[in-house]
């Protein structure tokens, strides 16, 4: 949290609200306020964080406020059991739904969300026990030692602490391993080529979300004292979502202040403009609308940035995050993996080819690659070059051939597992996480290093873990010159620069191989030998590279041995001396061997 003392004035606020003659009316609104944000804190989590648009949060709301209203009126157990048995129905009902509807892609899912919201919303009013569209009445008030919760306001002590620890606890986890692999989720084969298991992610997000919504309706249960199916149905769903959007993703407290800008919004458009206008037509659903275009035109990111924007102008740029910090020198070191004796062979390519529809991108190649040895891919653009990083690495499935890494055969595999055999590589097309910075960037490489799993990080007990990777993605940074950007986000950096923050991220990783895709592409000359020195250290250090590069220059002096491509197929192999002088390869590109 970067904005601390405004965090105190908040809290403090909330804590003195209830002692203030202000009336009963903004106790309820506030209350209203601390349930709704608990629910759209967890589709910030999916939705802007995630990438995964819900629309039927408020069924999981349905969930935890029938369970408790059940369980609490018909067979008369504690409204704390009842909120273990809510919530524990939440998950199961939520984890089913998340192992099957995750799976979709593209408008699929947040059509399912829309479905499963209908169903359940329509099974509340249907189901006899459940008091059809009448719904549960007489729910008894939550007790703490004896002491009844029944009134307004101790509800809202009740309400919004839970919501602080909520936003505490959500706030952890996007700062942990599990966060940075949560927020990679939109980048696909990237965080996969790093171990990430997404599928698993997106399931933990979307329980994560649905237990927030059952808390939510939990305490909805309780303070009304009385459920039926009307507030868990699409339209508030839909409204959840809209509260996020306006609120933003920038952080957990986007959750509130969208929250309670509709909230507070809505209401004041009902009280005001029929007054205004002199008709008591429902104008302020259109007035509504407008405002939310509005918002959305000019605060495309939500209003969160907005007002820390704000905010900074009045108190001062905020302290650098805390990542500036000496990263970590009194962390443990991780354990490093035993490289293979320098002339092992590390990878075997064997008759590899894959077919893009009619086009063959790779056609019957075969290579082999030993340890602490540099071996180049050369060709012209669209030789089939990037196509075989893709296949040895997992992210392409070839159509025939087969690939060795370590002696095990390793195509056919997820990207995830050939990463954790001790596999790393980076991207032509420059693939980091450009709002997150440098320093978390590159720790996301040594994802498999660690196991700290979401509760854990949600509780803050991951710490030493933590500063394990941070000084573990502090060292390679320092490697390849970028300690100085370490705290900056990652976007802001030259493109040239990233390039070389997506290596620190992949020797994060502690690969026994390195695949560089066009690592010198975008340097300066004297970046270019700093980084031709970094490697040759890693190779020194018993590391194989495979490194595609146009550069001649670079790749000639580098590598020990060299296989020239064109459209797919091999045109020449050999060491960099005879591959220069080598008339088919000459022939191919008319003597001009500089820059392919
Ligand atoms: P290089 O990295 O050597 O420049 P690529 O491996 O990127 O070449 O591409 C080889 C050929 O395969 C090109 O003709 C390219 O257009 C084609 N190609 C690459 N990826 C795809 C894809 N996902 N779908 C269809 N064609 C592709
Ligand atoms: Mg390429």
């Amino acid at each position: 949290m970067r904005v601390r003392p405004l965090l105190v004035l908040v809290v403090l606020a909330l804590a003195i609200l209830p002692w203030l003659p202000v009336s009963a009316f903004w106790i309820t609104q506030m209350n209203y306020i601390g349930l709704y944000s608990l629910v759209v804190l967890g589709l910030l989590l999916l939705t802007g964080v995630g990438g995964l648009t819900s629309f039927g949060q408020s069924a999981f709301v349905g969930l935890g406020a029938y369970s408790t209203a059940w369980l609490t009126t018909v067979v008369g157990v504690s409204p704390w059991l009842g909120l273990v048995a809510g919530l524990l129905l939440t998950w199961l009902v939520a984890y089913g739904l998340g192992a099957i509807t995750l799976r979709l892609s593209g408008h699929y899912l947040p059509l399912c969300t829309l479905a499963w919201c209908l169903a359940l919303f329509y099974l509340y009013g249907n189901l006899d026990f459940l008091g059809r569209y009448d719904g549960i009445a007489s729910i008894p008030p939550v007790t703490v030692g004896g002491w009844s919760l029944g009134a307004g306001n101790r509800m809202y002590v009740l309400i919004w602490l839970i919501l602080l620890l909520a936003l505490w606890g959500t706030h952890n986890l996007l700062d942990s391993r599990a966060g940075r692999a949560i927020r990679a989720l939109r980048s696909g084969a990237m965080a996969e080529s790093f171990g990430v298991d997404l599928r698993h992610y997106k399931v933990v997000i979307f329980v994560y979300a649905a237990l927030l919504g059952g808390v939510s309706g939990w305490l909805y249960a309780h303070m009304q004292r009385a459920v039926s199916p009307s507030p868990f149905g699409l339209g508030y769903g839909i409204e959840y979502l809209f509260m996020a959007v306006v609120g933003g993703s920038g952080s957990v407290w986007g959750a509130v202040v969208g929250t309670a800008t509709i909230l507070i919004v809505k209401d004041q458009l009902q009280n005001v403009l029929p007054a205004l206008i002199g008709t008591s037509a429902n104008l302020e659903l259109l007035a509504f609308g407008v405002l939310m275009i509005l918002v959305l035109q000019f605060a495309r990111d939500g209003l969160w940035p907005v007002l820390e924007r704000g905010w900074e102008r009045l108190a001062g740029p905020a302290r650098p995050r805390r990542a500036a910090a000496p990263a970590g020198l009194d962390a443990a070191e991780l354990p490093r993996r035993e490289l293979p004796p320098v002339g092992d062979v590390v990878l075997q390519v064997q008759g590899v080819r894959k077919d893009f529809g009619g086009l063959v991108a790779v056609n019957d190649i075969s290579f082999e690659l030993r340890a602490g040895e540099i071996m180049g891919l050369i060709g012209p653009n669209g030789a089939g070059k990037s196509t075989i990083f893709n296949l040895i690495s997992g992210v392409q499935a070839l159509t025939a051939g087969s690939v060795r890494f370590m002696g095990v055969r390793i195509d056919g595999r997820p990207a995830r597992e050939i990463a954790r055999l001790g596999l790393a590589r980076s991207f032509q097309h420059v693939q980091l996480l450009p709002d997150m910075s440098v320093l978390e960037n590159v720790m996301l490489g040594a994802h498999l290093r660690e196991r700290a799993g979401v509760v854990a990080a949600a509780l803050r007990l991951d710490r030493a873990g933590e500063a394990a990777l941070r000084r573990e993605a502090a060292r390679q940074l320092e490697r390849v010159g970028l300690a100085d950007a370490a705290d900056q986000p990652a976007g802001s950096l030259p493109l040239g620069r990233q390039r070389v923050v997506e290596i620190a991220r992949a020797l994060c990783c502690d690969p026994i191989l390195l695949l560089l895709d066009e690592p010198a592409a975008g340097l300066r000359y004297q970046e270019k030998q700093a980084l031709a020195a970094v490697l040759d250290q890693l190779r020194r250090e018993g590391m194989s590279l495979l490194l595609v590069e146009h550069d001649m220059d670079f790749v000639m002096k580098l590598t020990d041995h060299l296989l020239v491509m064109d459209f797919g197929t091999r045109l020449a192999e050999g060491v960099p001396a005879d591959i220069q002088s080598n008339p088919a390869v000459l022939e191919a590109y008319l003597g001009g061997l500089d820059e392919f």
